[in-house]
């Protein structure tokens, strides 16, 4: 009998962020790597990891094409490998670049890129220190690939934060993790999604929707210390590969609890809600690269939200929904009446976005 995962072959869906990636993670990378002893091991598949006190992650980057409207493989780099430190409530500290370019790559189009991580660091905040530079023959891999690694660390921000929340409710964690959600904590979206992974597709396939969309991506670390300066915050998370539905879905997961969102108030482009539509894809699955989903106590959520929305990366946020016990799931509340479960995309609807 033929078993759907019984996969003897990486198919693009591996590497899609969804269900489909997550097995092949549980199954093959955390069997042969797991075990450390970290503070936030590689079995929390949290993130960004914690050891010694320091935070560490590592992202590689496959976006096609290398331009696209709102950004670049260059500023994917950065921004990827900084908002991952900064959704644990760390202070991105130092990154490392790895490139692999192909031969024949123009060596201005290069620049271009580097000159674009440039800006983005300067942006976030961090340098690059340290790095590796190789070339492949041509015709193995489209034009470039970037491995940004970073480190961060704890700051007072991370500290006052975790004094208001254990004001309200009891809180264990010393980081904002995925595991720390717990019914009654409001969920917080910074603002619309699908926009990047839609940005990068019409840009791809040559698809004009009326408007150029563009892609939302952005270092997200200052608004985060902003935020962690008001408090209350229990988790955060940047919803990328699989969008809003696969991060809602690890929370639910990992916490241990239901989180019912309601469906009119997560904010959509009407350009990308249209691409969408035409194009057969949920938005809520597509992968974002400038927004946080933020968890916080209730009596903290209306001033997180109020900040949020006072600065640029922000201005469309709304609280869409909150933690409860009453199910183990993430449940949509839709517009036109009525409950449905969303499930965890098998794979992101768009690949190579990131
Ligand atoms: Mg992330």
């Amino acid at each position: 009998m033929e078993h759907v995962e019984r996969v003897e072959r990486i198919t693009m869906a591996h590497g899609a962020g969804g269900t489909v990636m997550s097995e092949l993670v549980k199954r093959y990378i955390l069997k042969h790597l797991g075990g450390s002893n970290a503070e936030v091991p590689l079995e929390a598949l949290d993130d960004a990891a914690v050891v010694n006190g320091i935070v560490l992650k590592s992202d590689s980057h496959v976006v096609k094409p290398l331009f696209f409207p709102g950004g670049d493989i260059g500023k994917l780099a950065v921004t990827g490998t900084v908002n991952d430190i900064a959704v644990l409530g760390a202070e991105p500290c130092a990154l490392t670049s790895g490139f692999i370019l192909e031969e024949g790559l123009l060596v201005a189009d290069f620049e271009k890129i580097v000159q674009s991580m440039s800006e983005t660091c300067r942006e976030a905040g961090v340098y690059v220190v340290t790095g590796d530079t190789k070339v492949v023959e041509k015709g193995s891999l489209e034009g470039c690939v970037i491995n940004t690694s970073g480190i961060g660390r704890r700051n007072q921000a991370l500290e006052r934060n975790i004094v208001e929340v254990k004001k309200h409710r009891r809180f264990d964690a010393r980081w904002l993790l995925d595991s720390s959600l717990r019914p009654g904590d409001k969920i917080v979206l910074s603002g619309t999604v699908g926009d990047h992974g839609l940005a990068v597709l019409s840009s791809r396939e040559g698809y004009s929707f009326g408007s150029q969309i563009t892609s939302d991506i952005a270092p997200l670390n200052k608004v985060i210390l902003r935020l962690l300066e008001v408090g209350g915050i229990v988790a955060m998370k940047d919803p990328t590969r699989g969008g809003l539905s696969n991060a809602l879905n690890e929370w639910s997961e990992k916490s241990k609890v239901g989180i019912l969102v309601e469906e009119e108030k997560i904010p959509i482009r009407e350009d990308v809600r249209a691409a969408c539509e035409m194009l057969g894809i949920d938005p809520l699955e597509v992968g974002n690269e400038g927004k946080i989903i933020i968890g916080v106590v209730p009596q903290m959520a209306e001033e997180v939200l109020v900040t949020l929305k006072h600065t640029r990366e922000g201005k469309n946020a709304q609280i869409i929904g909150e933690v409860t016990d009453q199910f183990k799931a993430v449940a949509l509340q839709t517009i036109v009446g009525g409950k449905r479960v969303l499930t965890p995309p098998i794979g992101d609807p768009v690949p190579r976005i990131c």
